[in-house]
């Protein structure tokens, strides 16, 4: 059985890339073989990582294979990183989610198709757009467990409420269950003023009873590690207390 996750959430910069990285690295580290999917057509992920070539590619792309599931073979996209493999995102994937629209045929289950047969990795980890269009709607129908990372901000709390409603309009329209696994309050500088306090105990009032909530806190060794295409679990990576964090995260998702 593959575990399949998907990072989302529409707003941007609230770390749904630097989670992909550390979760999948945490996966690894718990000895999973994991792929890591980039589906954010700014392929930062990608770029993140080391693979700008892939990024570029013309043919034999995610692109291709987003509009073509049954054509390609998910094996044949992969490149290699030092703690896991990437499916890298592709620069034509900024028309996608018009070309999706256009074709018509299932166009938000076109991911969950490319997916379907694939089980050669014990855990999928798929970074989703900063967005609620046809491509985030592919990762929450391929995956169908999600982790949400949110600031501790007021924004946050009505990006949460968007993404809600979208996912009940998927589960109506798709007949299909969708599970958030857990948030993951990130980026987040302590002491903490009103704000930030608030939108920590809404989102613990509001999910805390039965979904984790987890805080991540702002840490150079993250930004660090990330910039240098590594989780906290690559090799010669400094020391962070975050660590523990992403562990347990993935200790919570590894049987889900
Ligand atoms: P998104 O993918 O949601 O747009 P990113 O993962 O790219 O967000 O994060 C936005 C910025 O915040 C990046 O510059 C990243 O390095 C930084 N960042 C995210 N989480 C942390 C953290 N815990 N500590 C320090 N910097 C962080
Ligand atoms: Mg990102």
């Amino acid at each position: 059985m593959t575990v399949k996750i998907g990072i989302t959430n529409q707003k941007g910069g609230v770390a749904k890339t630097t989670n992909t990285i550390n979760i999948a690295g945490a996966l690894a580290d718990r000895g999973l073989d994991v792929l890591a999917v980039d589906a954010d057509p700014q392929g930062y992920l990608t770029h993140r990582l080391g693979f700008e070539d892939a990024y570029l590619a013309e043919e034999d792309s995610f692109y291709e294979a987003f509009k073509d599931p049954s054509s390609y073979d998910v094996h044949d996209l992969v490149v290699q990183h030092a703690e896991f493999d990437l499916l890298p995102s592709n620069i034509d994937m900024f028309h996608l989610e018009q070309d999706l629209i256009a074709a018509g045929m299932k166009p938000r289950l076109r991911l969950q198709m490319l997916f379907e047969d694939v089980d050669e990795w014990d855990a999928i980890v798929v970074d989703a757009p900063p967005s609620l269009g046809p491509i985030n709607d592919n990762v929450v129908l391929a995956t169908g467990q999600l982790l949400v990372p949110v600031e501790a901000d007021a924004s946050s709390q009505l990006a949460v409420n968007h993404l809600l409603r979208q996912l009940d309009t998927l589960e109506d329209n798709y007949g299909t269950r969708i599970d958030i696994l857990g948030l993951i309050v990130s980026n987040v500088d302590y002491p903490l003023d009103n704000e930030q306090r608030d939108a920590i105990e809404w989102f613990e009032s509001r999910f805390g009873e039965h979904i984790p909530v987890h805080v991540i806190r702002r840490r150079v060794a993250i930004k660090r590690a990330v910039d240098a295409g590594q989780s906290l679990f690559g090799d010669g990576v400094d020391d962070c207390d975050m660590r523990d964090v992403y562990a347990t995260i993935a200790a919570e998702v590894a049987d889900a």
